[in-house]
């Protein structure tokens, strides 16, 4: 039962957010930047975000040129380097915001392996360099196949790889606490552990319930960050979820390596941190068992990623140990653009990053909040 005082103080909000990812607090901070007398609440239901921002490999990427080529094909040339122009700004946004240190960006570039049976041609490579030329002025992709040895990855499995000269990395956890901190400091409120449910839209307010509270918040305005859960509000969506599963092994000395590597279309990832390997994908193992909202492990899935590490990345006889394993669900659709629209009536969403949001979050919640101010 709420009081008279809880009713006149805690409800009311110029704001309200739902999701506290990535986007959700870029959608929250960009917001109070353009109206700083604003009230703004973001709603996470997590005891802290539990979607894909807490729990992701933190590549600050903008795309491998497998990915990028593919894109093209599917999308079309504006379409796609729209949404790498997204990453590419989005990242700048982030680094401009939270400043390099508090997020952990290292910037030691990467690289795509190709195994032997895979197919691309690498004919294509100063296309893709001159649509990336105006961003970084440099060649982005450079065939490199003689530092394969050096990194310390088994030849014998590759036929080719790919250096990108541009690319960094992140420290996620790092990230996402300078971002929610940021966010508490710009007087943005967020409230954890509220679920909220589907938002109506009544004598022009929005009201906004939270699960099993009683609660119900009113705002002008409200911006959808779900992600993948935003079907569980709004089915009629083109959303899927896709369970990302990654393992971290214990630090390995001497580890010859350092960045962000892709593999098998980029279904495979894997970086340094430190001298420890973060290694995640598999999901095209089992595309339909890995549609789930269900944060577990796949034993399928996690043998294969030990499998790659010892016979792939390592250097042949390298012991390892994996020091722990996660999940995390991403959010895919028929089209590998994100969905940014203004729904009317003071709503907007910012939902399926397709496995992109370290990159692309923050523009994304800046044209959340373009639409909303
Ligand atoms: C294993 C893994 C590895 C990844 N690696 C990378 C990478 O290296 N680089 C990259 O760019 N991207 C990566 N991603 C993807 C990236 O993490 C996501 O694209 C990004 O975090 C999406 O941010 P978001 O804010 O849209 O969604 P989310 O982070 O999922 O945030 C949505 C939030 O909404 C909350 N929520 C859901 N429903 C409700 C509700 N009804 N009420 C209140 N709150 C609700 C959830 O708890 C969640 O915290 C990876 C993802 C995974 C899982």
């Amino acid at each position: 039962m709420l009081s008279f005082w809880e009713k006149e103080s805690f409800l009311k909000y110029d704001l309200v957010v739902l999701g506290g990812g990535i986007v959700g607090l870029s959608t929250a901070l960009s917001f109070k930047e353009k109206s700083p007398h604003s009230s703004v609440l973001v709603l996470e239901r997590g005891i802290f975000p539990t979607g894909a921002s807490t729990k992701n490999a933190g590549f600050a990427c903008y795309g491998s040129a497998a990915e990028i080529w593919h894109d093209l094909q599917q999308l079309g040339e504006d379409r796609a380097m729209e949404v790498v122009e997204l990453r590419i700004t989005g990242l700048q946004k982030l680094r401009a915001r939270l400043g390099d240190e508090a997020m952990g960006y290292e910037e030691y570039g990467g690289g795509e392996i190709f195994l032997k049976d895979e197919h691309f041609d690498q004919a294509v490579l100063p296309h893709l360099n001159q649509l990336l030329f105006p961003f970084f002025k440099k060649d982005v992709f450079v065939p490199e196949p003689d530092r394969v040895g050096t990194l310390g990855f088994q030849t014998e499995s590759i036929q080719a790889f790919i250096t990108n000269t541009v690319e960094g990395q992140i420290d996620t956890g790092k990230m996402m606490r300078s971002l929610l901190s940021l966010a508490r400091q710009k007087g943005v409120e967020i409230l954890t552990g509220c679920r909220a449910e589907l938002p109506e839209h009544i004598n022009g307010f929005w009201q906004i319930p939270v699960a099993d509270s009683g609660v119900v918040f009113s705002a002008e305005r409200v911006a959808v960050c779900t992600n993948a859960f935003t079907t569980q509000l709004f089915p009629e969506l083109d959303i899927k979820p896709g369970r990302g599963q990654v393992l971290i092994t214990d630090p390995i000395p001497g580890l010859k390596f350092k960045g962000i590597f892709h593999f098998d279309e980029g279904y495979y990832y894997f970086r340094n941190v430190g001298e420890r390997v973060l290694f995640g994908g598999g999901r095209n193992l089992d595309f339909k068992g890995e549609e789930t909202y269900e944060i577990c492990l796949q034993p399928l899935i996690q043998d294969k990623l030990e499998y790659y590490l010892e016979n792939l990345i390592l250097p042949k006889g390298q012991s390892f140990t994996v020091e722990h394993r996660w999940a995390g669900i991403m959010a895919f659709g028929a089209e590998k653009v994100p969905v940014i629209k203004n729904c009317g009536n003071g709503l907007a969403m910012g939902v399926r990053m397709n496995g992109m949001g370290v990159a692309m979050g923050t523009e994304v919640g800046e044209r959340l909040a373009g639409m909303l101010a």
